[in-house]
């Protein structure tokens, strides 16, 4: 089976390093908040092109202490897509504030600034930005709207690991940005963990307290925080597999490079191509198939796995009903919803799986 990740089949180099930096933090004797994530902290920031990093347990939880730290909540609105991981729009909730969403682009996936506008009011206070599937596009038009309309910007960079865009990272153009580290991510740990990217020195000192307890001196409690610390096992394996991240970025693009020559099926659309060669880091690639479930089950017939991100838009889910939305609706988070189909792209798999992919695809005849 062609799988949709394969760690077990990453090179014995990575695994080695990996247990040379667990036993270092086993002999320090110190194991949360420590050296390793101080360490990993800076590194991370460096790699985003932004002054501060503070590690977090998950990505939900650096999204909303990014709100949080920039003084969102409740009778605060803010604005996200329905297409996106249900942690982007449970982290705004959590805040206290309330979630508006906006359609995406068809052509992407990714929000469209249109819809955002439509989802303006004088209430709104932030825009979560989705990075969704790897891809950063148009960053100038989402900065100058949040200047002109006082309205803070957070990247939701979880899926976007080394995404640049003229050469700007992802997670460098807005007040702050949000990482996951979730095993599956372009840059994983071997358990939940997160980070907060900011420039704003005031932000980070914020976020460091408010991700322990709202501690801000051992014992001393200003604010009231939640337990979302980063460890050291977590941060010493993050360091390790951050030295191998380019390349397996450079691999995924080649993976994707080869499936827009390759997939030639009329029933099949591919994404839309990327505006730069380093706009698209490929945490996935989704094509969109009116026969969805049928191309699923023939692609499994052929030993490919896939996935569906995602199957039901945000404001489908049963607990998110009511939530506020562009007035003229969500059509293209639902069409896309409906008809999306994410292709196995990591950077283990052999030029002949991404062959026998592209075959696959191709022989799909529907019904
Ligand atoms: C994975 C993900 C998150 C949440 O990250 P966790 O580490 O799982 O909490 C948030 N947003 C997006 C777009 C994601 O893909």
């Amino acid at each position: 089976m062609i799988l949709m990740n394969d760690f077990k089949a990453e090179p014995a180099e990575l695994r080695s390093a990996m247990l040379v930096a667990v036993s270092r933090v086993f002999e320090s004797g110190w194991f949360v908040l420590g050296r390793e994530v101080e360490a990993f902290e800076k590194a991370w920031a460096a790699e985003c092109g932004v002054a501060f990093g503070v590690g977090m347990g998950n990505g939900m939880d650096a999204i909303d202490i990014a709100l949080r730290s920039l003084g969102i909540g409740p009778g605060d609105e803010v604005i996200t897509t329905s297409m996106t991981a249900f942690a982007t729009v449970l982290a705004i909730i959590r805040t206290g504030a309330t979630p508006v969403l906006a359609d995406i682009d068809q052509q992407t996936a990714l929000m469209s600034i249109e819809s955002a506008r439509r989802c303006i009011t004088p209430q709104t206070k932030a825009i979560v930005l989705v990075h969704l599937y790897g891809q950063i596009r148009k960053m100038d038009a989402w900065t100058e709207l949040c200047t002109a309309r006082g309205i803070l910007l957070v990247e939701d960079c979880a899926q976007a690991h080394l995404a640049s865009t003229n050469g700007k990272m992802a997670g460098s153009f807005g007040a702050a940005g949000a990482f996951s580290f979730y095993p599956t991510k372009n840059l994983g740990a071997v358990g939940d963990a997160g980070m907060l990217v900011s420039n704003d020195e005031t932000v980070v000192r914020r976020a460091a307290t408010l991700r322990n307890y709202g501690q801000s001196v051992r014992y001393h409690h200003p604010e009231l925080g939640v337990n979302s610390r980063l460890d050291e096992i977590q941060a010493a394996i993050l360091g390790e597999r951050l030295k191998w991240l380019s390349q397996f970025t450079v691999r995924r693009r080649k993976i994707a490079d080869a499936y827009f020559k390759g997939i030639d099926n009329p029933l099949i659309e591919c994404p839309a191509a990327p505006e730069s060669s380093q706009a698209h880091v490929y945490h996935l690639f989704v094509v969109n198939c009116a026969q969805r479930y049928k191309l699923q089950a023939h692609l499994q017939k052929h030993q490919v796995q896939t996935h569906i991100h995602y199957p039901i838009p945000i404001h489908q889910q049963a607990s998110c009903l009511n939530i506020a939305r562009d007035p003229l609706g969500l059509a293209n988070s639902e069409r896309h919803a409906a008809t999306c189909l994410s292709i196995p792209c990591h950077p283990q798999m052999a030029d002949a799986e991404v062959d026998v992919v592209i075959a696959a695809l191709n022989s799909f005849s529907g019904d």
